[in-house]
Formats: C-alpha cells, structure tokens, sequence
C-alpha cells in the first residue's frame, strides 16, 4: 500500500484519518473547506455538480492522493462510505439560486434529505452550510439564533431561504426521530479569493467593476447593510463547529458583526484599488434585506470562535486574488 507522507507522520502521531464527504466542495467555500480537511492530514470526497463550482478551484488539490472529486448532483441519492459529511451544496449567489428556481429548492431539500439518509445509514456526523437568509428580512436587530425570521414566501427569495429553512427543520427531524448527529451552522455573508467573478454578490461585484474601471452598481441607495466575513475565519468556524462537543446541534451564527452599508463598502473598494470607478444607482431587487449582523456570543461561548481579519485585511487579498484571476 502507497502512503504519502503527511498520511504517514499522521499515522506515527496516532491520528486517524477520516474519510470526509464535502457537497459542494468546488465552490467558493467548499473547495477552501476540502483544502483546510486535507491540511489536517484527512480523505476528501468532493461531491460537486458544477453547476456554479468549478474544477479550477480544486485543481491544486487533484494530484493530493487523499482527494478524489466526484460529479454528482445531491438531489438524487448516494451510496459511498465516508465518517463525516459537510452539506454545502447549493448555489449561494441571487443571481444564481434565482436562475432556477426550482432547482434551489430541490437542492435543499431533496440535497438534504439524501445526506440525512447516508449520514442515518452510516451512523455519523453532519454538518448543514445554512445561512442568514432563514431571518429573511430581519425585524430586529441583530440577529441572535432565537429569532425565527421574516421571509415572503412567495417572493423571488424564497426559493433559497424557504429551501434553507426546509433543510433546518430536516435536520433537527433526523436528530429527534433518528438520532443523527447534526451541527446547523448559520452562515453570515462571506467573502474572499474563489468567489466567481461573475456570480453577482456585491463583493466580487464591486471590485471586478473596480479593477476593469466600469461603473460600480449600487442596488437602491446604497444604505442597506452587510456583515462581511472573510472566508478563512469562517472555515475556521465550520471546523470548530464540525468537531464541537457532542450534544451541541446548534443552530449557530457564524459571520463577522462588523457592519456596513454598501456605499461604504463601494468607498473602501475604490480606495483599496485606487479605481476612478463612478458609482452607478440601479433599483433595489425585491425583498432585498435592508439590514443584516450576527450575534455571535453562542459561537464564542461554545467553539471559543471569533473572526480575526477585518474588513480592509480581508479586502486586500481578495483584490489580489481578483487582479491576477481575470487578467
Ligand atoms: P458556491 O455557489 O460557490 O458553491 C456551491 C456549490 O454547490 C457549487 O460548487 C455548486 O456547483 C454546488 N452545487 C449546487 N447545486 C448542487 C447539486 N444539486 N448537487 C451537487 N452540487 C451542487 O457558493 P458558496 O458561497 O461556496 O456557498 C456554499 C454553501 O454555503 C451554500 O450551501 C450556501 O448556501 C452557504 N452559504 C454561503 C454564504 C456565503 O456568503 N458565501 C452565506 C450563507 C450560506
Ligand atoms: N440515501 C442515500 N444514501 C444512503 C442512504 C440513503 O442517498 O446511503 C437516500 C435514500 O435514497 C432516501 C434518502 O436518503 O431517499 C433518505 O433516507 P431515509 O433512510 O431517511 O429514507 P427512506 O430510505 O426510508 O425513504
Ligand atoms: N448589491 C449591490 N450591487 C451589486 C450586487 C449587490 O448594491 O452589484 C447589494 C444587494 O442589493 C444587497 C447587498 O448588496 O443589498 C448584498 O448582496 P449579495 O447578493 O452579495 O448578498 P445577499 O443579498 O444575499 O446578502
């Protein structure tokens, strides 16, 4: 048998390896969550339909011999062995979860429904990718885990948010009448180098337009708010989540409460790239939330989580990465 050499040193420590399923692995979070699993000396099965995901943001990853990647869409069931799973798959962008509907939903929910049933079968952990979008447009302010939510149902959101919201109550289901071992996670807008440069979000939007001199689109009049969160924090929060203590299902916020309004962000990209970019008002999409910051002390208290790198940190590399990815 061939064993490379972090395998090996793991091996020599007592560690043992695990075989960790990742839906959506060759997104924007997916593939840094495949990266930090594989780092940490673990197998990864990559599950990806590439409907938004792509090769290229794992192909650093395909020569590693604890990585294999399979295309696959979750809607439809799955029989593999594997002692953890991630569910992440699901198109995140408006843009895209607005393109099909339909799909969205099936994602989450049937998505959900077949890695239930694997992680039931098999008896393991695992861990849902939901969002913000359960408290829709929020009434309060911020936002804790006990705040249920303000979403139109019949609204061009919906899709993604009710799918999500579906996906929860599927979970905590599972975990009363299967006894599955189940972590939600809230996930807050995040941002950082692999978004796609065309997906839509207001992040990679911004500093595109920024660096090829376009005008930057401001959606309404630029007040609404966003809480940024870089993306290595929030991997960091995912694995302390994954491996919190048994009994601790969440649901818990995990996003930076640093708040901003979208002209502030559009400021702090023009300064960052020094882009003579003007600003461009275009109409505010329906149902768009006007405010939005976690309230992160249960992810404090329970995973000792806290994001560390702020929004100009953050920024900055992620206009690196844009400069020499659509060159
Ligand atoms: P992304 O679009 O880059 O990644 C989603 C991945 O899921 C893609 O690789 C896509 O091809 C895959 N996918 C979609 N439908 C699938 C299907 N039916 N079968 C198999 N694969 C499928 O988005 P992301 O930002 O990396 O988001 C990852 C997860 O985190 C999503 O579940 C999203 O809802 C959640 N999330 C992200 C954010 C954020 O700000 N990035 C915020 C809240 C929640
Ligand atoms: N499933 C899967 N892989 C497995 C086990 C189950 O994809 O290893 C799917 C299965 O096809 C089913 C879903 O997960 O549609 C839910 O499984 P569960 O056992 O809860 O439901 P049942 O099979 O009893 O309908
Ligand atoms: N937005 C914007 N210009 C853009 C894209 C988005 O002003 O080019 C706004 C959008 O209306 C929303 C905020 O930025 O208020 C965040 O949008 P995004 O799609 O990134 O995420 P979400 O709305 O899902 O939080």
């Amino acid at each position: 048998m061939q064993i490379d050499k972090n395998s090996l040193s793991l091996l020599l420590l007592g560690k043992r390896m695990k075989r960790i399923l990742v839906s959506g692995g060759a997104g924007f979070l997916g593939s840094h969550l495949c990266e930090r699993l594989l780092n940490e000396g673990n197998e990864v099965l990559c599950v990806d339909n590439l409907f938004t995901g792509r090769k290229v943001n794992v192909h650093h990853l395909m020569d590693n011999k604890r990585f294999e990647f399979l295309r696959h869409d979750v809607t439809f069931p799955l029989f593999v062995e594997v002692d953890q799973i991630y569910n992440l798959a699901c198109p995140a962008s408006p843009v895209h979860y607005q393109f099909d509907p339909v799909q969205t939903t099936k994602t989450s929910v049937i998505g959900a429904i077949n890695m239930l049933g694997l992680a039931k079968r098999l008896k393991i952990r695992i861990l849902q990718a939901s969002t913000s979008e359960v408290y829709g447009d929020p009434e309060i302010h911020p936002q804790p885990e006990s705040y249920k939510g303000s979403v139109n149902t019949i609204g061009i959101r919906a899709c993604y948010d009710e799918g999500k919201r579906c996906a929860e109550t599927l979970f905590f289901d599972y975990h009363r009448q299967h006894k599955v071992d189940i972590k939600v996670m809230r996930i807050f807008n995040t941002y950082g180098p692999r978004m796609h440069p065309n997906d839509g979000r207001v992040v990679s939007n911004f500093i595109v337009q920024a660096l090829r001199g376009e005008d930057i689109t401001i959606f309404g009049d630029g007040m609404q708010t966003r809480s940024f969160c870089y993306v290595d924090d929030l991997i960091e929060g995912m694995y302390r989540l994954m491996n919190s203590r048994p009994g601790f299902t969440g649901p818990v916020n995990i996003g930076n409460p640093g708040e901003f309004t979208m002209l502030e962000l559009a400021e702090k990209v023009l300064q960052i790239t020094g882009s003579k970019s003007k600003l461009k008002f275009l109409p505010l999409p329906q149902d768009d939330p006007m405010q939005r910051q976690p309230v992160i002390d249960l992810a404090k208290k329970e995973l000792g989580w806290e994001p560390k790198v702020q929004l100009e940190e953050g920024l900055t590399k992620t206009i690196a990465y844009f400069k020499q990815a659509i060159s």
